[in-house]
């Protein structure tokens, strides 16, 4: 069977590999000159990589490490303290411990009980996510845990995640998270590790990549695909016509890549592009083939943009490794400093911190580069460290992710497509199925393994 995945990220790669496994060569198109989608790394000086966006695991990920261990790789994540605070009301507050939840500043003492009782019986209590499927989170949260609760600490987390439709997002989400991500027993109850793997997230691309490679597929970088057609004489087949070398420097659309003479016919494509470069992607028989009732979901979905703010720093901003930014004066809504979690060492000494921000395509932050946003950001890094000035900053890079954030609202579950379009041969696995967990590298393992098997399905 000749079968075509498109796309590089966790999801395309894990798919890609496990069809290997199983026997057939797969193509992998990616167009990004490099591996690992959202979780791509660049080199940041002394052979050192690291994510473009922060990136690391939590102890409740356990389909990709049972990856890592698929792989012969079961040491490669270290798990490590986290370390969280928030900034409100002009001062930065520690949020690491249950403890430091009842000694939480900005919320009334008789709110942090409440908080802390209504999240325990979360994690206990609420098996079924039924009933936080048709309610936003923000309802909710007043509901059961207070306004405070929503505007000194959830509403804030919320903003972190999905900008400005924090007010949207259906308690489903909310649910997922409290309900895996911290344990209420053994080591994590006290304070949280995060995993992060020693040799960054390339390590488990590159060897995806020797996976798929070693059982006769091929792994295209800087080669995206420009369409997927139904060829006259195809007995059934998809085409994929690559695009030119380079294209990724045209943007996201396909359609604006230019083609080369090269394309391949597949029994079986499966997609792990986003939505709407999906459809873009699509001639208008194989469109046609997938009908307008699934093209209806996939652009019901909403996407907001990560924009981030990668700084090379010369000291520590602070002594946390993530910072809720709950004061919405600030121009960004989360602020990583990845060498308070990794210590510099690893990086010849140099100091990470990210600017984290997620807004709605068009806003105006999008616009700028690197000097630009830092130049937009430094008040905001001033108020939180007074000390901060534009000396520190060794080297800036900006990455932006239009495709990063699925907005998860109420109803959301009804509009999630299958995997299977209803177009012969051709699959779809993308961050808007993952549902109603997080969207993360876990899931993604976790998608492309569900891809893989489908596939076999649809071709079996
Ligand atoms: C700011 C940020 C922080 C995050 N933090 C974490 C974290 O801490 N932990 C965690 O686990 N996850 C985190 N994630 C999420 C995680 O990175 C993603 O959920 C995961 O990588 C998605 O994998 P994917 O393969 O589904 O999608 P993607 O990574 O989006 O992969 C899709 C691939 O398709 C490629 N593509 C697009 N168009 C074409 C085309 N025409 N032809 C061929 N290829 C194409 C893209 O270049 C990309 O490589 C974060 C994401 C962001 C943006």
């Amino acid at each position: 069977m000749r079968i075509a995945v498109l796309g590089a990220g966790v999801a395309g790669l894990t798919a890609a590999h496990r069809l290997g496994r199983a026997g057939h060569a797969v193509d992998v198109y990616e167009r990004w000159p490099g591996l690992g989608g959202q979780a791509a790394t660049l080199d940041v000086g002394d052979g050192a990589r690291l994510e473009r966006y922060y990136h690391h695991l939590f102890t409740s990920d356990g389909h990709i490490q049972a990856l890592y261990a698929e792989l012969g790789m079961p040491g490669a994540i270290e798990w490590r303290p986290s370390s969280v605070a928030f900034f409100a009301r002009g001062a930065l507050h520690p949020f690491t411990t249950p403890l430091d939840l009842l000694r939480f500043p900005p919320l009334s003492p008789a709110a942090r009980v409440r908080l802390g009782a209504a999240v325990v019986a979360l994690q206990r209590f609420a098996g079924d996510p039924a009933p936080f499927e048709r309610v936003t989170a923000r309802a909710w949260i007043e509901r059961w845990m207070g306004r405070q609760a929503w505007e000194e600490v959830w509403g804030p987390l919320l903003r972190g995640k999905f900008g400005a439709r924090a007010d949207d997002i259906a308690m489903v989400w909310l649910w997922s998270k409290l309900r895996l991500r911290r344990s209420i027993r053994g080591e994590d109850a006290r304070q949280e590790r995060l995993g992060y793997p020693r040799e960054s997230w390339e390590a488990l691309f590159a060897a995806l990549a020797r996976s798929i490679e070693g059982a006769g597929g091929r792994v295209l970088t800087d080669r995206p695909a420009a369409s997927v057609s139904r060829p006259d004489d195809g007995a059934g087949r998809l085409r994929v016509t690559a695009g030119a070398p380079g294209s990724f420097r045209r943007g996201h659309d396909p359609r604006a890549f230019d083609r080369t003479e090269a394309a391949e016919d597949y029994d079986a494509v499966l997609a792990t592009v986003p939505n709407d470069v999906f459809e873009r992607l699509l001639d208008p028989g194989v469109a046609g083939e997938v009908g307008e009732a699934y093209l209806a979901r996939l652009r019901s979905v909403e996407y907001f943009t990560a924009l981030c703010l990668l700084l090379e720093v010369e000291r520590p901003l602070s002594r946390f490794y993530w910072t809720n930014v709950a004061d919405r004066a600030l121009p960004f809504v989360g602020l990583i400093e990845h060498t308070n979690f990794i210590e510099p060492e690893r990086y010849g000494g140099r100091r990470f911190l990210y600017v984290a921000n997620y807004l709605p395509h068009g806003h105006p932050l999008l616009d700028l580069d690197a000097g630009a946003l830092l130049a937009a950001y430094e008040p905001g890094l001033r108020a939180v460290n007074p000390a901060f000035a534009h000396g520190w900053v060794r080297r800036a890079w900006r990455f932006a992710e239009p495709a990063a954030q699925p907005i998860v609202t109420v109803g959301y579950a009804e509009r999630l497509p299958p995997l299977r379009t209803p177009a012969r041969g051709l699959l779809l696995a993308n961050t808007t199925q993952v549902y109603p967990e997080d969207r993360g590298t876990n899931y993604a393992v976790r998608l492309g393994g569900a891809a893989a098997r489908a596939v076999l399905e649809r071709i079996g």
